[in-house]
């Protein structure tokens, strides 16, 4: 899977990439990341990429050309999708995840200051993508959350794949609680089946905590689950 990113601080997504199971993914080929930065395309002299927007108001305007520019710069492979990380998009979640696993490349567009010249948009012409309703400064933790949550579903990144077929929402439920030694921590054990080795002891009691959790954390996939199962 390759994640060609553009954006004005290539560095914050280099070096969040550069720690831990997303490192080892690079460097294991599972993934390449490559950030491209728009300002290395423009055409006028003084380097600028954002402008004041017409009309008035407040904050800077990303320009049309650098990001044009430096967008059809990317060498697209046939499966591939271009995502623009937007606070009006579409919610990200493990639905959308799984979906865009399946692509061997993705470009991602990262907003700064009040977000894009819409003809960036109607140029492009993206899928939108939002990590929630609330506005943050920049794309890049928005298109590093994404980078992560698809990394991870991709056989080679994780230790052992089955780590993410139990995590919350694969099944349509959250996870059930883990424990680890000591067995005992401030007068608080861990349940005695973890103990017995009985397997099928085991995945029933994980099974039902799921149940039980889900329906108290989030009755909305509770209900869902239920009518799915
Ligand atoms: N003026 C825009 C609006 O109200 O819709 C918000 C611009 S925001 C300050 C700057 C950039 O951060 C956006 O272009 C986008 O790339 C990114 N961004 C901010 N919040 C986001 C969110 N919840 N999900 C995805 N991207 C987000």
């Amino acid at each position: 899977m390759i994640f060609d990113v553009l954006s004005l601080f290539p560095e914050m997504i280099e070096d969040y990439c550069n720690y831990s199971i997303i490192k080892r993914a690079v460097e294991a080929g599972v993934v390449s990341i490559n950030a491209i930065n728009p300002r290395d395309y423009t055409l006028n002299k003084h380097k600028k990429v954002d402008d004041t927007p017409y009309g008035g108001g407040a904050g800077m305007v990303l320009m049309p050309q650098p990001y044009v520019d430096a967008f059809e710069s990317v060498k697209r492979l046939d499966n591939s999708c271009v995502i623009m990380l937007s606070p009006q998009g579409e919610q990200l979640n493990d639905k959308i995840v799984n979906e865009l696993a399946k692509y061997e490349q993705i470009v991602l567009l990262c907003g700064h200051y009040e977000g894009f010249d819409e003809r960036i948009r109607d140029i492009i012409r993206p899928r939108e993508i939002s990590i929630g309703d609330f506005v943050l400064t920049g794309g890049e933790l928005p298109a590093l959350c994404l980078i992560d949550a698809v990394s991870r579903k991709l056989e080679g990144t994780l230790g052992k794949i089955e780590s993410a077929d139990e995590d919350s929402f694969s099944n349509g439920l959250l996870e059930y609680p883990h424990y680890t030694k000591p067995r005992e921590y401030r007068g608080l054990k861990v349940p005695e089946v973890l103990l017995n080795g009985n397997h099928k002891d085991i995945s029933e009691f994980r099974l039902q905590k799921s149940i039980e959790r889900t329906k108290t954390k989030r009755p909305d996939l509770y209900e869902k689950w239920l009518e799915d199962n």
